[in-house]
């Protein structure tokens, strides 16, 4: 993550429901540094760009597990999830990872759900 103040986030675009991107400060969050739930979203389909609030229901990677949802900002992240997942693998080697005892029991689930949105994203590129 280096030195970068500003996060970015792969959002659902208020306006035209394609892929935007969602900026903010991080900020700071117990032992995390974590995206500032006020930002600004810019969608290069329709041309919005405007301050507002993160939701979570934004993000454009999420999988419903159960009750609750597994979230990647990214690409990269949900590839990494997927690699996770796709391991044997309790706990991830942070605290600020651990997930809900029900993601491990979807495992197959999780993987599945976000391939499909992972490969929608990378096609035609050499990922
Ligand atoms: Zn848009």
């Amino acid at each position: 993550m280096a030195t970068s103040i500003t996060a970015q986030i792969d959002a659902i675009c208020p306006n035209c429901s394609q892929k935007a991107t969602y900026f903010s400060e991080q900020v700071r969050k117990g032992i995390m540094m974590v995206p500032d739930v006020l930002g600004n979203i810019r969608c290069t389909n329709c041309g919005l760009a405007k301050a507002l609030r993160f939701d979570p229901s934004m993000y454009w990677f999420k999988v419903p597990v159960e009750d609750r949802y597994l979230f990647a900002r990214d690409v990269d992240e949900a590839v990494r999830l997927i690699e996770f997942f796709q391991s044997e693998e309790k706990t991830t080697s942070g605290p600020e990872h651990d997930f809900p005892a029900s993601f491990y029991r979807n495992r197959a689930h999780i993987i599945s759900k976000l391939r499909v949105l992972v490969e929608s994203q990378v096609r035609g590129s050499n990922v």
